[in-house]
């Protein structure tokens, strides 16, 4: 209904109203006495209805107008209409706010409101996960005083937002929280905060494998440097010196041409693959080539080895199993003093097949045995010996039995030996 209520209209019906007493006034000569008894009538008439609007506005619980004549029912509906209208955008905006919480509850990101003073305003779930807030009970609460850091409390006083932030997460130290601000309107702003955890333990993962790779090329680069240099002058070098020169040069770029090669098959484990049970592997034929193999490297520590397999076959990847198996032998090889014990075997157990080497060597010391499988791990005692190593190994060797479903234990104890053993579960038997 759209209703109009014109100056014309208005004068009609007031002079509709007026004529009759104008004209009984001029009738019986009382024309201002009965012009003014009009006037005051017109004037209750307007005030009963004021006072029912007001009644209305500030009294009655309906949003239904009462019904009023003349000018007053415009007056009555106009209200009416747009406090409906209102009553809608109100609905709306509570509609919309609802909405943008929901969406900012489903973000995988926490999420909270402040104003420039640093009251709370709002805040998502994982907001209250990562920094311990209470919501609506922190409300109004300052940010600084309910997100204690110091360098939080330096950024968000500095108020400058371009870079972001990262701080441990006040509540859950382990974990890294990167921290954005945007201003969004003329006095709020939007944190937006994120775990970085994994991505910063990775990019440390990253530093330290180049610093790693970069040393270890380093110390043989040096020494063959060093070396191309003495033989730069061959008059000044004696033969003999020569001979040695030429053999540590041919040790030095066998450990780089190892360590390359020990790279490209770690980085060619890392993808992972689901055709372990395509291929059948004679392990027995395996060990028996790396039983040949381990008495060449053999000849000059003259342990006693001792192999004892199993006639059994499984599915898997032979050059992945006899990666691990290789290094484990070689180990217990290059680690064992001379003259030591080790023993190699493949034998059924409960739940599968065992691959086992046992030494009689050294041992590790407990503190080192759960990073033994890390990149570049060697025990401090071997870091500088000649056994040529990388420290690449038991990674490889945790890596390629992965594949197979399978798991590295260690057992060892200085001055005792150790052993090395992984079992391959039942379910990659060839039956
Ligand atoms: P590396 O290339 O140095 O042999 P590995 O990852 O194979 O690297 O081994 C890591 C470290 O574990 C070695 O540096 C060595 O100190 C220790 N280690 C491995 N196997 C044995 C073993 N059988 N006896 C004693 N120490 C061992």
């Amino acid at each position: 209904m759209d209703r109009n209520y014109s100056n014309w209209q208005s004068l009609t019906s007031l002079a509709l109203f007026l004529l009759p007493f104008l004209f009984i006034g001029w009738l019986f000569d009382l024309f201002w006495p009965v012009t003014a008894l009009a006037l005051l009538g017109l004037v209750c008439w307007h005030y009963y209805y004021q006072q029912k609007l007001i009644k209305w506005l500030w009294q009655s619980r309906t949003l239904m107008p009462p019904s009023a004549p003349g000018s007053w029912s415009y007056i009555y509906d106009g209200i009416y209409r747009s406090q409906r209208r209102s009553q809608k955008r109100r609905k709306a905006l509570a509609r919309l706010l609802r909405r943008f919480r929901e969406a900012a509850e489903a973000l995988p990101d926490a999420a909270i409101v402040f104003r420039a003073d640093g009251a709370l305003l709002w805040s998502n779930k994982l907001a209250q996960f990562y920094f311990g807030l209470r919501w609506p009970d922190d409300a109004g609460q300052r940010l600084s005083n309910l997100i204690r850091h110091p360098e939080f409390y330096a950024y968000l006083n500095a108020g400058n937002f371009d870079e972001e932030l990262t701080i441990p997460s006040p509540i859950r130290e382990s974990l890294d929280i990167e921290i954005r601000i945007m201003p969004y309107s003329e006095d709020q702003f939007l944190l937006v905060a994120r775990d970085v955890t994994q991505v910063k333990r990775l990019e440390n993962l990253r530093r330290e494998f180049v610093a790693n790779v970069s040393h270890e090329l380093k110390t043989p680069l040096t020494v063959l440097q060093g070396y191309l240099e003495m033989m730069d002058e061959p008059q000044q070098t004696p033969p003999a010196m020569l001979k040695k020169a030429v053999e540590n040069m041919n040790a030095q770029s066998t450990r780089m041409a190892n360590l390359v090669d020990q790279l490209l098959t770690l980085s060619r484990m890392e993808t992972p693959s689901n055709d372990v049970f395509d291929h059948e592997v004679d392990m027995p034929a395996l060990l028996e080539q790396l039983e040949s193999e381990a008495k060449r490297l053999n000849e000059v520590k003259q342990h006693k080895i001792e192999f004892d397999v199993a006639p059994v076959r499984i599915y898997g990847k032979e050059n992945l199993l006899r990666s691990a198996m290789q290094n484990l032998i070689t180990n217990a090889i290059n680690y064992t003093p001379d003259g030591g014990e080790i023993k190699v075997t493949w034998k059924t157990v409960a739940g599968g097949v065992e691959f086992s080497v046992k030494d009689n060597g050294k041992g590790i010391a407990a503190e080192h045995l759960p990073r033994l499988t890390e990149r570049f791990y060697r025990v401090e005692d071997d870091r500088n010996s000649a056994s040529g190593g990388t420290g690449l190994g038991l990674s490889i060797v945790k890596h390629a039995i992965e594949h197979h479903n399978s798991q590295l234990d260690i057992n060892s104890s200085l001055e005792k030996g150790s052993r090395f053993s992984f079992r391959i579960p039942s379910g990659l038997l060839v039956s």
